[in-house]
């Protein structure tokens, strides 16, 4: 089986039944995935694939079944920053997950993981594993036995890599279910690495990909900071579609996978000069594909943009996108052609009501870029005027008033000051804001008086 699965080229729809299917055929329930959108409204959207089963993992309500499994789209975009710099970051990614809830623990979830990475037809030879190294300041031990379960599978100790907290012990960085973890990772080979000796799972570079992590969810976070022992131990993974189908396609980056590739060809298609491979270029191609699928999947779930909560993380997504287009030498509003394409690299991950409301959603988007289309412009030229002082700073008061008058958004302004190295200096920013709201309420007060 391993030697026809190699050769084969997985699709993405493909590598989510083969996944679920595998679940279910070894006592899993398979569930259906939440709505994006988060109603009790503790975030904004689904920021990860374990978020809606909380209630589970903290024994507070009883599962439909010890074992479940489901494919769950998420939203993040606290890193917004790192999106393009390189080939792994998304704002928006689809998590397959399988869970035991209090029923098998380390030993049957790596033993799964690795039979499953056997069918995909990833090569034994190419998986890294890190593990928990432990936190004696906080009283979180070694993980040992995560440790013995890769070795009792085969996995010499060389590619057994124990790292710290920061890397290998899973929170979602509040009060909630946590635990050490244990990371898969894909060696992709030297040549796309750093070459520094010290290049190991975990490095920024693109050789190591982490594909899939497999949490040991044992403790609550308290608010205070501290852990608890959680009433039931459960296992909670989590594989990033994208990723893992950038390895099975045998492409480094998820923008080149089966899901973006048409969009990828159609923005080729719209830049009026080409597309070179410099870093400005790629970086710009990778948000405008990033961003536009983002705003795709939110306005799927029902988000428009606006200026506000889930509409303003729309809206500036948008804007981010229009404005990476000028570095593409596109001038006219475009993201709205990408919305097609994307649906047909998305196949069967989304629903024929989706793929149908698709079309407004591109309408949407463009009406948007239109909107901004004028502002952008402006802003842009206005923002080229601006000249950084001796230190290689600007005084944030500038971007306030190119907010004010001009309506170009500060963290867009920072943002294209940023590419010529220029940084802003945030407190002169915050200082115009607090004056401008001081002398409007003073405004407003005096009206009153009058009226
Ligand atoms: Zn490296």
């Amino acid at each position: 089986m391993t030697t026809e699965n190699k050769r084969k080229i997985w699709t993405a729809p493909e590598i989510v039944e083969t996944y679920l299917a595998f679940f279910r055929e070894r006592g899993h329930l398979e569930i259906p995935g939440s709505p994006l959108v988060v109603p009790d409204g503790t975030t904004l959207f689904v920021v990860a694939g374990m978020q809606p089963l909380m209630p589970y993992l903290r024994g507070q309500v009883a599962p439909p079944a010890p074992r479940l499994t489901d494919l769950q789209r998420c939203l993040r975009t606290d890193d917004i920053d790192a999106v393009g710099t390189n080939g792994r970051k998304l704002t928006s990614f689809h998590m397959l997950g399988n869970w035991s809830i209090g029923d098998y623990t380390r030993r049957e979830a790596i033993a799964l993981a690795l039979d499953l990475l056997d069918c995909f037809g990833v090569e034994r030879s190419s998986l890294w594993v890190t593990t928990f190294a432990g936190e004696p300041s906080l009283g979180l031990a070694r993980d040992e036995v995560a440790v013995e379960e890769w070795r009792r599978v085969g996995m010499p100790e060389s590619r057994i890599v124990p790292l710290e907290m920061d890397d290998n012990f899973w929170s979602t960085g509040g009060p909630g279910p946590c635990g050490p973890d244990s990371e898969i990772f894909v060696d992709r080979g030297e040549a796309v690495g750093c070459g520094k000796p010290e290049c190991r799972p975990g490095c920024s570079c693109e050789r190591f990909l982490e594909i899939w992590n497999l949490v040991f969810s044992e403790f609550e976070q308290r608010p205070d900071g501290g852990y608890e022992p959680l009433p039931i131990r459960s296992v909670d993974t989590g594989m990033g579609l994208e990723r893992v189908a950038a390895v099975m396609q045998g492409v480094l980056s998820v923008y080149e996978t089966d899901l973006f590739a048409p969009a990828l060809r159609r923005l080729r298609e719209l830049a009026p000069s080409g597309i070179s491979d410099g870093a400005s270029e790629t970086r710009a191609v990778r948000m405008i594909l990033d961003h536009t699928r983002t705003a795709l999947l939110a306005g799927l779930a029902g988000v428009t943009p606006g200026r506000d909560g889930r509409g303003s993380v729309v809206r500036r997504l948008i804007r981010r996108a229009a404005r990476q287009g000028y570095v593409l030498g596109l001038r006219q509003p475009f993201l709205g052609e990408l919305v097609a394409p994307l649906v047909a690299g998305h196949g069967t991950l989304l629903t024929p009501r989706e793929r149908e409301r698709a079309l407004e959603i591109a309408r949407t988007l463009g009406d948007e870029e239109r909107r901004f289309a004028r502002v952008l412009a402006t802003g842009l030229r206005e923002v080229e005027r601006i000249r950084p002082d001796d230190d290689g700073t600007v005084a944030g008061e500038r971007l306030f008033v190119l907010h004010a008058e001009r309506g170009f958004p500060a963290d867009l302004a920072a943002e294209v000051l940023a590419e010529r190295g220029i940084t802003v200096r945030w407190p002169e920013y915050e200082r115009a804001f607090a004056e401008h709201r001081a002398i409007s309420r003073v405004g407003t007060g005096a009206q009153s008086q009058t009226a």
